[in-house]
């Protein structure tokens, strides 16, 4: 299984850690024709207007929408922005998004008080997908200024809430996920494992 990283900006290196402890080979994407023969994708966290403006000046925006219309990806925090259909408090004059998830989320929703903090997350969705040497229950989760989905249509399916009923940070819609935190800075393999049987399920 090949699994591509976008690597024009922020979090990449240390998904590509994750896969390739997953046996999975991750070669980063920097331009359209790394998109070839890829069977996923990750769209890492980082600064989404950067991102998107990068993507945007290497010809890269139009190739990942299509990809993404097609093939399985996930995008964790500022990837997540870019998966959405819809994003508010982007920066002034819009985004560049690729869009594919019927979400809304808003870009900077913990504010700066809380910059980043850690959250333990309701996990039961990882359960099918877990191995023993995993740990168990809940899933310790980094926000790093992160965003938080406001709205989801009605073909997303929910994974993960912060406690108490509190805002979505983890969607699945068909072969799109997304995660408004880091896992691939969390000492734990499940949301990787989750995405690998996606990709091997579609
Ligand atoms: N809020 C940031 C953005 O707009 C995302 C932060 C992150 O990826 N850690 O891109």
């Amino acid at each position: 299984m090949k699994i591509g990283v976008l690597a024009l900006q922020g979090a990449f290196r240390e998904h590509i850690l994750k896969l390739q402890t997953l046996g999975v080979d991750a070669p980063e994407v920097r331009l359209p024709k790394h998109l070839d023969d890829l069977d996923a994708l990750i769209i890492p966290g980082g600064e989404s207007t950067t991102m998107g403006k990068l993507a945007e000046s290497f010809g890269l925006l139009e190739p990942l929408k299509a990809f993404t219309r097609t093939k399985p990806a996930w995008g964790t925090c500022a990837g997540l922005i870019l998966l959405a259909n819809r994003a508010v408090r982007q920066k002034k004059g819009g985004q560049p998004l690729i869009g594919g998830l019927d979400i809304t989320v808003d870009r900077n929703f913990f504010g700066r008080q809380v910059d980043s903090f850690e959250a333990d997350l309701e996990a039961s969705a990882l359960a099918e997908v877990a191995q023993p040497e995993d740990p168990h229950g809940p899933f310790h989760a980094i926000f790093i200024r992160a965003p938080a989905v406001v709205e989801v249509g009605p073909g997303v399916q929910v994974l993960t809430r912060l406690p108490e009923n509190g805002p979505i940070v983890a969607v699945r819609e068909g072969r799109l996920l997304g995660t408004a935190f880091h896992p691939e800075l969390s000492d734990d393999l499940r949301f990787h494992r989750y995405f690998l049987s996606m990709v091997q399920r579609l």
